[in-house]
């Protein structure tokens, strides 16, 4: 059976068996494997000698050519800001204070909505099966885009959460500020029924960062998490002048002052923690606490680059997030690898540098680890969900193949990915949505996106790609996107 000829009909909910040239199980690659699904979730990853041994029954799938992954976590993002693209280009640390808040600051339900099921499609496409969303949303805002993941038909961690300080809502439109902790866990409570609906969307609850919270806040978010077992969000010594606001404000670095809130754990996963000593690295080990380690976010805007070798060397969880910067799950995992090697392993002599399973796997089973899904997907392994990629083998990239989880990292790409998985359903094929007309939703949504950009008064410091290019004298490097 060709990729080119199937359409989701082939893939019946009762269950099918595929059977691949290769597969990454939990254990790494399996040759001439056969994945047995059933009723969306896995049943079997065997080889097919194996296989062929064992009772029948499920529908047999012969796909030549074609390679297995597990599906891709995005641990890290903030789903409604698809339309701004190339504006975060070149600029500097902390664009949150011009770019995000102020996009955020005009979002509707529908444009809401718009920019969630933009961003899911993108992901689908690009191998990402389950989307960890930050963000202090209304009841509203939150429910659009919990509607949009169950239409793309992506696994979501959905968030909301509260600001109690001015500094970081300081526009009427944001979530009105809630100065009760009272007031905080009803909206948390209600958040937490909201999602039940959706069987592919778990809530979470989300603090800006320790500068948007008072410390009272921090840790009764926290610890109606940890009581419930659902995740908390919090953004973490990612940027320089987050790190000084802190001490200033507490005498503590953020990390450290989370400690003390007794906001870290094993519910707790950290955005960034990029500028950390080694005393707040303990601190991580020694509380279970997770990271999302944005390799992409750290190029684009970055400080610095998170230890995250080192975090993994330490037994401390670690997944992958793109922060909003792209959705191509395979172009991360490469990331991830390049970042560690040019940061760490470059200066240290380190050629394998965590060897490539290691990216694979924090993209994997790292990121359900650290998004608190780990018993429910992150491998291809029985009794797990099956979100899963099929990846196109018999491109000249990829071929001859002599170490397929390396290969994975620096050879495969967004291109080869010919459907992507989600419970065994498979949402996407060959780039596009099984759920809806793809060309008729973007060519609508565009025009929307791009609308609410220049309604939201951006400032962008850096000016286009094109300053500075020989002859050009007069360009302003800072401009209000208009
Ligand atoms: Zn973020």
């Amino acid at each position: 059976m060709f990729m080119s000829t199937i359409s989701a009909v082939d893939f019946p909910t009762e269950g099918y068996a595929i059977h691949v040239d290769m597969a990454l199980g939990p254990h790494g690659p399996v040759n001439d494997a056969v994945l047995a699904v059933k009723h969306g979730v896995i049943v079997n990853l065997c080889s097919a000698a194996d296989y062929a041994s064992q009772p029948r029954g499920l529908k047999p799938m012969r796909m030549t050519g074609t390679a297995m992954l597990p599906g891709i976590l995005d641990v890290h993002h903030h789903v409604i800001e698809p339309f701004v693209k190339a504006l975060t280009c070149g600029e500097p640390a902390q664009m949150w204070k011009r770019i995000w808040l102020p996009l955020e600051a005009t979002l509707t339900e529908q444009s809401a909505y718009l920019g969630a099921k933009w961003t899911f499609l993108e992901a689908l496409r690009g191998g990402i099966t389950t989307i960890v969303d930050h963000g202090i949303r209304t009841r509203a805002i939150a429910a659009a885009i919990n509607r949009a993941a169950d239409d793309t038909g992506i696994r979501l961690v959905s968030s909301t959460g509260v600001y109690d300080l001015k500094n970081f809502s300081t526009n009427a439109r944001t979530p009105d500020l809630v100065k009760d902790v009272d007031a905080a866990i009803r909206i948390s409570e209600q958040h937490v029924e909201d999602c039940k609906p959706f069987s592919r969307v778990s809530p979470s609850l989300a603090c800006g960062t320790v500068q948007s919270n008072s410390g009272d806040m921090v840790k009764a978010l926290a610890r109606f998490c940890r009581e419930r077992r659902i995740l908390f969000q919090i953004h973490a010594n990612e940027h320089t002048l987050e790190v000084h606001a802190s001490i200033e404000a507490t005498g503590r670095r953020p990390i450290e002052y989370l400690g003390d809130l007794d906001a870290l754990g094993s519910t707790t996963l950290i955005a960034h923690a990029t500028l950390v000593t080694g005393a707040e690295m303990e601190l991580l080990r020694a509380t279970d606490t997770a990271v999302a380690y944005n390799p992409v976010a750290a190029i684009w805007k970055g400080n610095a680059i998170a230890p995250a070798l080192d975090y993994i060397t330490r037994g401390i969880r670690v997944g992958l997030g793109s922060d909003a910067t792209r959705n191509d799950g395979l172009r991360m995992i490469d990331a991830a690898e390049a970042c560690q090697r040019i940061a760490f392993g470059i200066p240290r002599d380190d050629f394998s540098c965590g060897a490539g399973w290691r990216w694979v796997h924090a993209a994997t089973q790292g990121g359900a680890d650290a998004a608190l899904l780990g018993g429910e997907v992150g491998a291809l392994a029985p009794g797990r969900k099956a979100d899963f990629l099929l990846l196109d083998c018999r491109g000249p990239e990829v071929r001859p193949s002599w170490d397929f989880t390396w290969e994975v990292v620096r050879f495969f790409d967004r291109a080869d990915i010919l459907a992507t998985f989600v419970e065994g359903e498979p949402v996407q094929i060959g780039g596009r949505s099984t759920r809806f007309d793809n060309a008729a939703f973007l060519d609508a949504a565009e025009a929307q996106g791009v609308q609410a950009v220049h309604d939201a008064g951006l400032i962008r410091l850096h000016g286009t790609a094109d300053s500075g290019w020989p002859g050009d004298q007069a360009t302003p490097r800072t401009s209000q996107v208009d």
